[in-house]
């Protein structure tokens, strides 16, 4: 950008190069930012979507092996209590029967016979000091007062265990009712429900937890958890009603959280599994960093590109506006509009509007010029071309000689044949005047029938010489209308130094007066020269 100068020329306004930059920059930025912010939120709704989904077909999975599992519980302890229906009696069988059913199964943490009393009549393991206790409570007493195949809410018998427990009632063959006989899931320790449901992975922070029908919390990941009553979560609220689905929901805490759920039919239990939005987002985030960061070099070389091609395109603008600009202060010419490299069509056409503009201008400039230094009539030069002329040989210091030369009554030729005649004569005389000059001379027209010729490095002996020369060619002319015409002329020089030019102006004058006194058709020199 170079020959043209640099930016401070256009003062505190901004440039094309800077505009087209700053809007580029903006857009690629507004561009990315928009892509970016379109990207985030897509892949953020698909990835809660799909989570929320997979939570909800996880958590029916569950709740169909649940439902297996449950279904398997009852027809064992359906099996049981009719093999009992005859051996009430015999505690043997029954001791056989409960730890039969503990260990083959591995379905209860313990198996328990209650008598119609409420009387714990053999129980697995036996190690388990319960034999003939008596049942107390609400809770402990739900299978023997339903007296049909239950699953109990969770309760805390004389055992201390938190348990839930499936029973199924013993009905004697004329269908008394004798007692029950129950298998229990120690909630607490290491159940039934920890295998069926624990496999699940928590690696990713999702997890599963089952609620009964009183929502309190049956299994939990997290132990403590277990028999906690939660009354604020909607997930809770469908799978109780018996729903199934997923949906965002905020848990207990206040955590939000992406839930599927799905309910045990027949325990009236919920699966709830779900993971926090928050952590599932947080694998978003990360992935659209990476994203960024991939994406970072491309930006960063469109950026480039971008400052490359500002540069380009503003040049041939910059340049022509740099030049106009310093051509006010005549530091550029119209030659360095002519470097410009303007290769598109605005700037193309500003230059060459620009150049000629500035052809015009400089013609305009230079007939004005000539004008102001010519005379209309005769086109010699005029008084200031005179005072120009003389400026240059003075500091030129050229030696001259000058010839004043005074048409004979001219007044008469005016009088007798009218002033565009006396025009026509003063042209003539004139192209006269210059036709017998040399190349080098100089002819005036100093006043109305006064001319004067400088003759460059002439002494005045040859001035002299020139000056009979032009007389005797005058005289020997035959102009239109007027026939002949005589001047008279008087010769004087300038020597370089010494006197100012005026002097010897006024020399000649007074040679060409001398000329007029003596008769006219004459050439006198001035005595002085
Ligand atoms: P002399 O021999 O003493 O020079 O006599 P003259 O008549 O030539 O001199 P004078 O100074 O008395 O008259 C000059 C005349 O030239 C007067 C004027 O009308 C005429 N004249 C001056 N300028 C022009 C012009 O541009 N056109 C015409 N047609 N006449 C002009
Ligand atoms: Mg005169
Ligand atoms: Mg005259």
């Amino acid at each position: 950008m170079d020959d043209v100068g640099e930016p401070n020329l256009l003062n505190d306004k901004l440039n094309l190069r800077q505009l087209i930059l700053i809007l580029s920059v903006f857009s690629v930025l507004m561009t990315l930012i928009n892509s970016f912010y379109s990207m985030y939120r897509v892949q953020q709704q698909l990835i809660i979507t799909n989570t929320i989904e997979s939570n909800r077909v996880y958590a029916e999975k569950m709740a169909e092996t649940t439902d297996l599992f449950i279904e398997s519980a009852f027809s064992q302890l359906e099996y049981s209590a009719a093999l009992l229906s005859q051996g009430m009696s015999d505690t043997k069988v029954q001791q056989q029967e409960v730890d039969r059913l503990r260990t083959q199964t591995s379905f209860f943490n313990s198996v328990v016979i209650v008598n119609s009393k409420g009387v714990i009549v053999s129980i697995s393991p036996e190690n388990i000091q319960l034999k003939g206790v008596q049942l107390k409570g609400d809770r402990s007493l739900q299978s023997l007062n339903a007296k049909v195949p239950l699953i109990t809410d969770p309760f805390i018998p004389p055992s201390g265990n938190y348990l839930t427990s499936i029973s199924y009632p013993i009905f004697s063959e004329n269908k008394e009712y004798l007692g029950y006989i129950a298998g229990t899931i120690y909630l607490e320790q290491k159940n039934i429900l920890n295998t069926i449901l624990g496999k699940h992975s928590y690696k990713d922070g999702s997890y599963l937890y089952v609620v009964d029908r009183n929502r309190t919390i049956i299994y939990h990941p997290d132990a403590k958890r277990v028999g906690e009553v939660i009354d604020t979560n909607e997930a809770i609220n469908a799978v109780t009603k018996g729903e199934k689905g997923g949906k965002p929901i905020v848990n207990s805490r206040g955590v939000d959280m992406l839930a599927g759920y799905a309910p045990v039919a027949l325990s009236g239990w919920g699966i709830v599994a779900q993971r926090a939005e928050a952590l599932t987002v947080a694998t978003l985030n990360e992935q659209m960093w990476k994203v960024f960061i991939k994406s970072l070099p491309i930006g960063v070389i469109t950026v480039l590109i971008i400052w490359v091609a500002s540069v380009f395109i503003s040049k041939p603008l910059w340049q022509l506006a740099s030049i106009l600009k310093n051509y006010e202060s005549h530091t550029s010419t119209g030659y360095d509009l002519i470097k410009v490299k303007s290769w598109y069509f605005e700037a193309s056409y500003l230059k060459r509007s620009f150049l000629n503009t500035l052809n015009i201008v400089s013609n305009t400039i230079n007939q004005l010029h000539s004008d102001s230094l010519t005379d209309s009539l005769t086109g010699l030069l005029n008084r200031r071309g005179l005072d120009k002329s003389q400026d240059n040989l003075r500091i030129q210091k050229i030696p001259f000689s000058v010839l004043a030369v005074d048409i004979d009554h001219f007044k008469k030729v005016n009088d007798v044949f009218g002033h565009d005649v006396g025009d026509i004569v003063l042209k003539n005389v004139a192209e006269h005047l210059k036709l017998q000059a040399r190349e080098l001379d100089l002819v005036f027209r100093s006043g109305g029938e006064e001319f004067l010729l400088f003759l460059p490095k002439t002494d005045i002996y040859h001035a002299k010489y020139a000056a009979e020369r032009i007389r005797k060619s005058i005289e020997s002319q035959d102009f239109e209308t007027v026939g002949h015409v005589t001047v008279s002329i008087g010769v004087a020089h300038w020597a370089a130094e010494g006197k100012p030019i005026s002097a010897v102006l006024k020399e000649a004058d007074d040679a060409l007066y001398k000329a007029k006194d003596n008769g006219r058709n004459r050439t006198e020199l001035s005595i002085s020269s």
